[in-house]
């Protein structure tokens, strides 16, 4: 089967490979600050889910900063004049805070002529109507990505790592976010605690009968890992996760759900490998995406 994916779209719209540069706008997120919660989501590891994120700092900075440890990574033959990056507001509630000081941040990433656009991860609780005109204003100079982890349509889900949102706020958020001709890209966790593979496959079913469809899709596979309280009920509970084998044969079904308009933005998980706990066959994500890969081609 035919999927399409982030970085052919980039190429073909810029014309190159387009890389990534995480960022901190220095949010905090109100699961765990305790506007709604303390210790957030339960698989929320210490750095807010945006562990590769540069330290809050003036945007310019942080992307200096960012490019200095990836550039060393790219192709020689790629000029670094040539070089272009999506700003990627990760870590945390990236839209949790003032609005003013975020327009500030989110601008002077937009100044940088390496960035060619925006993604900013967010809950969609944190989606006041004033954030999302900031969003609008920010798009109408360079494009920009709204990233909202829904991870399931399951309450019992839900409150159980939780999230602490019910599905009507998101789905409130997707749409005033569409309305505003913004991209939405939506995460879905595949692996959470007592989800059968039914319940993650009418989450992925969900996303497919959303109108508009959503522009992109993160398909994640559940990461364990140390410090958090997933973690710690995992030892105590241990609860079934994926084999490699399995988790390529959903990420398979997941795809033939979706519609075919919508962009594949990840289908493993992207977490630190010092932290992992389960499932450990994740940490080799070469392998892992060789494998994806295949089935997907052969599906
Ligand atoms: S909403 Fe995001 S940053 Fe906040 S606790 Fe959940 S995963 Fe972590």
């Amino acid at each position: 089967m035919k999927i399409r994916r982030i970085s052919d779209e980039l190429k073909k719209k810029y014309g190159q490979k387009i890389y990534k540069l995480s960022l901190s706008a220095g949010c905090t997120c109100p699961n765990r600050d305790g506007s709604l919660g303390f210790g957030g989501c339960t698989f929320c590891s210490e750095g807010g889910s945006g562990d590769f994120a540069a330290r809050p700092a003036p945007a310019a900075e942080q992307i200096a900063e960012a490019r200095r440890r990836i550039d060393p990574k790219l192709p020689k033959s790629l000029a670094m004049k040539d070089r272009r990056f999506i700003a990627y507001f990760q870590s945390f509630t990236n839209t949790y805070g003032d609005t003013g000081r975020l327009e500030h941040i989110f601008s002077e990433a937009e100044d940088q002529p390496e960035i060619v656009g925006l993604s900013i991860g967010t809950r969609p609780d944190c989606l006041e109507d004033d954030k999302i005109s900031m969003l609008k204003r920010l798009n109408e100079r360079k494009p920009v990505w709204v990233e909202l982890g829904l991870q399931t349509i399951h309450e019992e889900t839900a409150c159980r790592i939780h999230r602490g949102y019910s599905l009507p706020v998101f789905e409130d958020a997707y749409h005033r976010l569409k309305q505003a001709g913004l991209t939405v890209i939506v995460h879905v966790i595949l692996g959470l605690p007592r989800e059968t593979e039914e319940m993650m496959l009418q989450t992925v079913r969900y996303l497919a009968s959303l109108d508009p469809h959503p522009d992109g899709v993160k398909l994640q596979l559940l990461h364990i890992l140390k410090g958090t309280r997933l973690a710690e009920e995992y030892q105590e509970r241990p609860f079934p996760v994926f084999t490699m084998e399995e988790y390529c044969r959903l990420v398979v079904k997941c795809l033939k759900i979706l519609p075919e308009d919508a962009v594949i933005h990840r289908l493993t998980g992207d977490g630190p490998k010092k932290l992992l706990v389960a499932p450990l066959w994740s940490a080799d994500k070469k392998r892992v995406l060789n494998m994806l890969n295949r089935y997907i081609e052969e599906a």
